[in-house]
This record gives structure tokens, sequence and C-alpha cells, in this order.
């Protein structure tokens, strides 16, 4: 179903990534030194904790 956008899903790849330890969006991406490009490393300001995201 498209043409009603929904601002619960809000999927902006240039947006922060929420993090999945506490949910929020106090996000960082960092820059990955492995050859896993089809995952980004994502650093969480909350938690101070590292979380990997895909895309
Ligand atoms: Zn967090």
């Amino acid at each position: 179903m498209r043409g009603r956008p929904d601002p619960s899903t809000d999927t902006d790849e240039d947006g922060p990534a929420a993090c999945p330890y506490c949910g929020g969006t106090n996000t960082e991406r960092e820059h990955p030194k492995g050859p896993s490009l089809c995952r980004s490393i994502h650093y969480c300001n909350d938690c101070d904790e590292p979380f990997e995201a895909m895309g």
C-alpha cells in the first residue's frame, strides 16, 4: 500500500539509525575498517555502545 506517508516509518537512509539498546536516535555513523560494506557501524551516544545496522 503506497500513497500515504507514515511518519512512524521514516526510514531515511541519511537519518540516524535507531539504537537497538535504548531505541534512541542519538547515534553517529562510524566508518568500518573491514570489507563488510553491507553493514554500517553506528555508535550510540546515550549508551556509549557501538552497534551494527544493515544499510
Ligand atoms: Zn542507545
